[in-house]
């Protein structure tokens, strides 16, 4: 199996170039050539696999550098960190109501399904390929990616990983958990800013020739752990599989029968996961982009129009706080018949004047598949409060928004297709705006607010979360966005 960019079709490399580049130099996203194919009777076994061996029989399909033998022993090593037995548990909240928690990893977001295979693959990859220069791992981050990453690439020897979040637009406990982290190849630092201009930045870095130069005399080339990266995406797909399965193993639905996926959406990683398994034969109804007021993906898919001159919005759901969900990309590529040159001058209309628009009535058809939609701030808020109190089940702010979207989408459209929610974070993440959602009350100290939404719910707290409370800060960094750069050059040249 072969990638190509979205942005040169020309350039043709393989899965273990494409996850050690993270992106093409011309800028474009690395795609499949093509999308290998599942059966229903493939999607049958998988009800008998664990979930690794599930992972790594959706990886193999995709890296053919890899047997499916090794591919099941990174698989191994990255769930056996976490600490649910189901690692993604599928829980039926009503009738046709399934949540997907994807949350049970070592940094309780759903970023670790991909985060504890990633590092892996990228020594694998080095190996592979003989490579003897470090890997300098780049991270712009809304908050849960870097922490996950952090742990990931941690002390994994012949990388470095540098870190850089929104000072003010990630949650007290995303930026504790970033700031505490050991290692010796580490490095984390906030940003004056918001997550597109962390973004804009290193993506920058990634296509600018002159550091990729400096980096290479220095012993270095650069990698991302971005969603931009293809080994960040591909581990993702597999977790809509297994939601399948589960949900025909358990006599839910039957082998077959389409169903929905409701997706709290950013950067676009998620969902396009989704869509990636349904073109390789998963059977599906609907995929719904869930957004917060930084709704740019709702207008897009209602007007065909992206555009991302707007006010950005801080929100109770930080990490969806994104105005250029860079995979957007990967699917616009599909759209317009993998058309290079068309997704170069829209990509160059987004930079340049931070829009661009498609017509839609020519994509209706392969669009139809997506429903989007968003939820403000109150919404969210009522919709945990809701959900806890008819329910008994308590959810993050980000899960809030994919389930408010949700009722307003079965409310409008009758729509009983069985549905599955995936949960991205957990609610400790966002304790203090979870609590106050379900607990009636403001509670300034987060740590208080944890022992509260504890005492509340019962659920027990993550251990990760409770530690963080006596855990040594290390990074102190502030940096402007013209700062990253020099930033980095230092650190590879050791000053
Ligand atoms: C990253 C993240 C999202 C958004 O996922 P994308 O792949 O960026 O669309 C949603 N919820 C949480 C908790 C996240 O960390």
């Amino acid at each position: 199996m072969k990638y190509i960019s979205t942005r040169n079709a020309a350039r043709s490399v393989t899965g273990s170039e494409a996850i050690l580049m993270g992106i093409s130099p011309e800028g474009g996203l690395f795609v499949p050539e093509s999308f290998p194919q599942v059966s229903l009777d493939e999607i049958a076994s998988m009800g008998e696999m664990t979930y690794a061996e599930r992972s790594a029989y959706v990886m193999a399909k995709y890296l053919d550098e890899f047997t499916y033998e090794e591919l099941l022993e990174i698989a191994n090593r990255a769930y056996s960190r976490f600490d649910d037995e189901d690692t993604c548990p599928l829980t039926k909240v009503d009738e046709g109501f399934y949540v997907l928690e994807l949350w049970h990893g070592p940094t309780y977001a759903f970023k670790d399904f991909a985060l504890t295979v990633l590092p892996q693959l990228v020594s694998a990859c080095r190996k592979k390929r003989g490579e003897d220069a470090k890997t300098l791992v780049l991270v712009a981050t809304s908050g849960d990616t870097g922490k996950a990453a952090l742990e990931g690439f941690k002390d994994v020897e012949g990388t470095e990983i540098m870190v850089f979040y929104p000072d003010e637009g990630v949650s007290y406990m995303q930026k504790l958990q970033m700031i505490t982290t050991g290692g010796d190849n580490t490095y984390v630092a906030g940003i004056k800013g918001n997550f597109d201009d962390a973004q804009t930045a290193v993506k920058g870095i990634f296509t600018d020739d002159a550091v990729r130069e400096e980096l290479k005399k220095a012993g270095y080339v650069m990698s991302s752990a971005n969603s931009i990266n293809w080994g960040r995406l591909l581990p993702q797909i597999a977790y809509y599989f297994s939601a399948y399965s589960d949900l025909v193993s358990c006599g839910e639905i039957d082998l077959g029968d389409k169903i929905n996926f409701v997706v709290p959406t950013g950067n676009f990683g998620d969902i396009l996961a989704g869509y990636y398994a349904m073109r390789m034969g998963l059977p599906v109804n609907k995929l719904l982009c869930a957004s917060n007021i930084n709704n740019v993906l709702t207008d897009f898919f209602a007007s065909g129009e992206y555009d991302a001159t707007r006010e950005f919005h801080k929100t109770i759901s930080p990490s969806m706080d994104i105005l250029i969900s860079s995979n957007l990309e990967r699917l616009l590529f599909e759209l317009c018949d993998r058309d290079d040159q068309k997704l170069t001058s829209l990509m160059s209309a987004l930079k340049s004047e931070g829009k661009y628009s498609v017509d839609l009535t020519e994509l209706k058809k392969k669009l139809g598949v997506f429903e989007a939609g968003f939820a403000d701030e109150d919404e969210t808020m009522e919709t945990i409060y809701n959900t806890f109190d008819e329910y008994g089940y308590i959810v993050d702010p980000h899960t809030s928004v994919a389930i408010a979207v949700y009722n307003d989408y079965f409310m409008s459209t009758g729509d009983e297709t069985p549905s599955v929610i995936l949960s991205t974070a957990s609610p400790y993440k966002f304790a203090q705006d979870v609590y106050e959602a379900v607990g009636e009350s403001q509670i300034s100290d987060p740590f208080k607010a944890v022992s509260k939404l504890h005492f509340l719910t019962g659920m027990e707290v993550p251990e990760g979360i409770d530690r963080l409370e006596i855990m040594e800060v290390r990074f102190t960094d502030v940096l402007s966005k013209d700062e990253i750069k020099q930033k980095v050059l230092s650190r590879v040249k050791g000053e």
